[in-house]
C-alpha cells in the first residue's frame, strides 16, 4: 500500500499513519485553518448540512479525531459517537468539547477497518478527511454499511483531484511547496505534513471511489465536488 511516496507493507502505514496523527493531534487545527485559509470550516459546514442530523438519530462520525463533524452534528440534537484510531487525536478533541461546554458525545478509540459496534445500528455515517488515511479502505467501506441499518445514510469528505486546470495548477504548486513548509513552521514537522499532501494525489479520483462506495453495498451513490472536486463529498444509501 501506498504511505505517501513510498511503498509500504500495510501493518507498516496503519502504524505510520498512527505517528503522523500522534505528532500532529496538538497543533491539528490550527494547521486546518492555516493551510485552507479557514476554508475547511465551510466544508465542513457544507458537509453536515448534507447529512442533515436530526434529534434523536444515532450517528456515527468515523476519523472523527479533534471532533469538527461531531461538534456540528450535535447541534442537530442527534446521539453522536466520535471514533477515531488515534487516542491523542481524541484527547485533544475531548478538551476542546469541555472548552466549548459540549457534552453528551461519546469518544471511542476505533479503526474504520474494523468496528466494535453491532450490525445496524446506526442512522448516519460519517467520514471527514480520513478515509484517505485508511489502510484497507473498501474494508472499511464494508465496516461503514454493516454498522448502518437499513435506509441508513453514509457521507464521506475528502480531498479529491479538482477538474478546474488552472486552479489545479496552482494548487499542486501551493500543496507541495508552500504546506511541508507550514508544517515545519508551526508545528515543526514537515514530514507528516507532506505524508498529508502525497496521501491525497494517491487518492482515487471522484468517479473511482464512488464505484468502491457502491462496491461495498451502497446504492444512488452521489459525488458532490467543491471547488472542482479539490474537494468532495460522497454519499450513498443502505437499503
Ligand atoms: N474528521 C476530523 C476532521 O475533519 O477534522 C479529523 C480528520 S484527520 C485529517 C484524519 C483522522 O483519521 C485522524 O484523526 C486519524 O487518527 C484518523 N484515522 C486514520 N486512520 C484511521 C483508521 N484506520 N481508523 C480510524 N481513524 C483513522
Amino acid at each position: 500500500v501506498s504511505f505517501g511516496y513510498e511503498d509500504v507493507a500495510p501493518e507498516e502505514k496503519t502504524q505510520r499513519v498512527g505517528a503522523v496523527f500522534k505528532n500532529v493531534a496538538s497543533r491539528y487545527d490550527l494547521m486546518n485553518d492555516a493551510m485552507s485559509g479557514g476554508m475547511h470550516r465551510l466544508w465542513k459546514d457544507r458537509f453536515v448540512a448534507r447529512v442533515k442530523p436530526r434529534a434523536g438519530e444515532q450517528v456515527l462520525d468515523m476519523a472523527g479525531g479533534t471532533g469538527d463533524i461531531a461538534f456540528r452534528l450535535a447541534k442537530s440534537g442527534a446521539s453522536v459517537t466520535v471514533a477515531d484510531i488515534n487516542p491523542a487525536m481524541l484527547e485533544v478533541g475531548m478538551e476542546r468539547a469541555q472548552e466549548r461546554g459540549i457534552d453528551g458525545l461519546v469518544w471511542t478509540e476505533a479503526n474504520a477497518e474494523t468496528l466494535q459496534f453491532p450490525d445496524r445500528f446506526f442512522d448516519a455515517y460519517t467520514i471527514a478527511f480520513g478515509i484517505r488515511n485508511v489502510t484497507d479502505i473498501p474494508k472499511a467501506l464494508r465496516e461503514a454499511h454493516r454498522t448502518l441499518r437499513r435506509g441508513g445514510r453514509f457521507f464521506c469528505l475528502e480531498f479529491s483531484t479538482t477538474t478546474w486546470p488552472l486552479f489545479g495548477d496552482v494548487y499542486d504548486a501551493y500543496s507541495h511547496k508552500l504546506v511541508p513548509k507550514l508544517g515545519k513552521l508551526l508545528a515543526n514537522d514537515e514530514d507528516s505534513y507532506r505524508y498529508l499532501i502525497e496521501s491525497i494525489r494517491r487518492f482515487p479520483d471522484m468517479p473511482t471511489f464512488e464505484r468502491m462506495i457502491g462496491e461495498a453495498g451502497f446504492v444512488q451513490t452521489k459525488v458532490e465536488p467543491l471547488l472542482g472536486g479539490l474537494v468532495a463529498i460522497h454519499s450513498g444509501w443502505k437499503i
